[in-house]
């Protein structure tokens, strides 16, 4: 899969750790910018109150996602948190065809496979301004049992460690998602400017 070519467009990869607030500065950012698309991610995880099938994510069996792997279908996936989470390669080729950029919001590890097979892509970190706002954010959300809510305090830190991969690095401060968002539509305007 190109990008940067006639039959493509851009691809934005965001990362950042669990709590940061990645969701709420892309839905920002995706109102502000015309023709782009967040792709929805595929996963193995159950869905949350409130998250439907085809708009937070193609919630799949494990058997389905399996036969994705085999068919070729996901542009990169992990299994994290006892999930597999991974891009479908259709989803973000759509976008493209129907004249869209894409953004992509997946973690780190998958992000660095995204690198290697497209360098093109724009890689964008999301960081928080101190630790401790990851902690509130995630406790205020309330969808994490206390042991998940331990494990991706204790991997926040691991994924901070990969903000020097990313091409750009933003500052989501708690209550700032609109300052953040702004600076994403920034990178974006930019790159599209050097297409
Ligand atoms: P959550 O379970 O909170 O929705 O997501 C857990 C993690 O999976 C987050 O770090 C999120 O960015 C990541 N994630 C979501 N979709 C994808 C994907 O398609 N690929 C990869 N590699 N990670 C993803």
């Amino acid at each position: 899969m190109e990008n940067k070519n006639s039959n493509s467009g851009l691809l934005f990869v965001v990362s950042g750790p669990s709590g940061v607030g990645k969701g709420t500065v892309l839905a920002l950012a995706v109102k502000k910018v015309k023709n782009l698309h967040i792709a929805v991610s595929a996963t193995t995880r159950k869905p949350r109150t409130g998250e439907e099938n085809g708009v937070h994510y193609h919630f799949l069996s494990v058997e389905d996602f399996k036969s994705e792997i085999e068919k070729g279908g996901l542009l990169e996936f992990v299994y994290n948190f006892e999930n597999y989470y991974g891009t479908l390669k259709r989803e973000v080729e759509n976008a493209w065809k129907s004249g869209k950029d894409v953004i992509l919001e997946i973690e780190t590890e998958g992000a660095m496979k995204i690198k290697e097979q497209m360098p093109q892509a724009v890689m964008v970190f999301i960081k928080p301004n101190d630790i401790n706002s990851l902690r509130e954010r995630l406790t205020v959300r309330g969808t994490e049992t206390p042991e998940a809510k331990l494990k991706r305090l204790d991997n926040a830190s691991k994924v901070l460690e990969c903000a020097e991969h990313y091409d750009f690095v933003l500052i989501n401060e708690n209550g700032k998602a609109e300052e953040c968002a702004n600076a994403l539509v920034a990178v974006i305007n930019a790159s599209r400017l050097q297409d």
